[in-house]
């Protein structure tokens, strides 16, 4: 069975899901997005995902032409078209088509699109051994220019620092921000942890607020850590007991090398073990598939 793809209100063949060449998301990464995951036919976090898309695109003044509770609807029929149970799910909404200049009033009506794919798991290994990553020099946007809580289209940031990881022979890597303190990676969260401690950057140092990393924290208080937002040096993550990444699509994956400094004893750390167990626990088991809840 092919995709099926939400496009403005309908659902289409792949082939049949293309955008204009003048639409401003293409010309100028004018747009948001989320990734959002599916566990067992239920969408997991779907109003978080839903209420930091409205958040981003009221900033850029991007219309959404659908109400939160449509958009909701729509990612869940997306899923249910394509018969998903375990999925990964694209929301875009970018200004739509306009004209070649940046003007966004030239946009008269937002383009939406859902793709919701069978999801690419990362390799067990990354989950079984940790992963070794560098901090790259090119450094995380400043808040005051695109303030990385935005979850644009615009993601070259992220890429420059991706292709440097990748030239260094590594999967990922840690962007500082102008004051040299630790932000996040290209596409998840940081957190470090240090005895009963569990610390990741705050919103201001330049971040995305990952979804993850709220649930992440939720547990670790549950569990009995003293959770907090601090800034934080590279020095910090090299003496750091364990540190770990989180995401929608990488759930919690353990660091064991930084800089090519080991991390820790050099393997996954029992804390990030516990809580990767705790956080399999809150992801959707049993339920009426398809529900929108
Ligand atoms: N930071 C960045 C830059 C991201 O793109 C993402 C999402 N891929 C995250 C952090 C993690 O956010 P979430 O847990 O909401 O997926």
């Amino acid at each position: 069975m092919s995709l099926k793809i939400y496009l403005n209100g309908k659902l289409v063949e792949k082939d049949q899901a293309v955008v204009s060449v003048f639409d401003h998301g293409l010309l100028y990464g004018d747009g948001v997005f989320e990734g959002i995951r599916a566990y067992n036919c239920s969408v997991f976090k779907l109003k978080e995902h839903i209420e930091r898309l409205y958040e981003s695109a009221h900033t850029l003044m991007l219309e959404i032409p659908l109400s939160k509770a449509e958009m909701e609807n729509a990612v869940v029929d997306t899923l249910k078209a394509n018969q998903l149970k375990d999925a990964y799910i694209r929301l875009v909404v970018t200004r739509g088509p306009g004209d070649l200049g940046l003007d966004p009033r030239k946009c008269s009506r937002a383009t939406i699109f859902i793709i919701a794919d069978k999801i690419a798991l990362y390799p067990k290994e990354f989950y079984e051994k940790g992963l070794a990553i560098v901090t790259v020099p090119t450094i995380r946007n400043h808040p005051e220019a695109l303030n990385p809580q935005l979850k644009t289209l615009n993601y070259l940031n992220n890429i420059l620092a991706k292709i440097e990881a990748i030239n260094a022979g590594v999967q990922e890597a840690i962007l500082l921000n102008a004051q040299g303190y630790v932000t996040e990676c290209t596409g998840e969260n940081i957190f470090l942890v240090r005895g009963k401690e569990l610390i990741t950057p705050p919103p201001y140092v330049g971040i995305l607020k990952g979804i993850t990393r709220d649930t992440v924290m939720t547990i670790g208080r549950r569990l009995g850590l003293s959770v907090r937002e601090d800034i934080f040096t590279r020095h910090d993550l090299y003496i750091a007991d364990e540190v770990f990444l989180t995401g929608t699509a990488a759930e919690i994956v353990p660091i064991v090398k930084i800089d090519n400094r080991q991390i820790g004893k050099g393997v996954p750390g029992t804390t990030t073990g516990q809580l990767l167990a705790e956080f399999h626990k809150v992801t959707p088991k049993d339920g009426t598939p398809y529900e929108v809840n």
